[in-house]
């Protein structure tokens, strides 16, 4: 029996894609972003600009529209029906 990867190391997979993970954490984040069909979205309150990482976001309000918000401002979206 051979071990893609480290011996004795518990990887997770994916269900829906070949996604691996070392980490439950990663890989419910990957659920979540990938495909969880109520992903949350971070929209741009000032152009149609969205990202499903919140640093992004606030790099992108920074930069295209001199706007420094803290992380805990950055307006959340959640969406019902992709
Ligand atoms: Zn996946
Ligand atoms: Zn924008």
């Amino acid at each position: 029996m051979t071990n893609k990867h480290d011996i004795g190391l518990k990887w997770y997979e994916c269900p829906h894609c070949d996604y691996e993970s070392k980490r439950i954490s990663t890989l419910k984040t990957h659920l979540n972003s990938m495909h969880n069909k109520n992903a949350i979205k971070y929209q741009c309150p000032e152009c149609i600009f969205n990202t499903k990482d919140k640093q992004s976001l606030k790099n992108h309000l920074s930069s295209k529209h001199k706007i420094n918000l803290e992380m805990s401002e950055i307006p959340k979206f959640v969406l019902q029906d992709m």
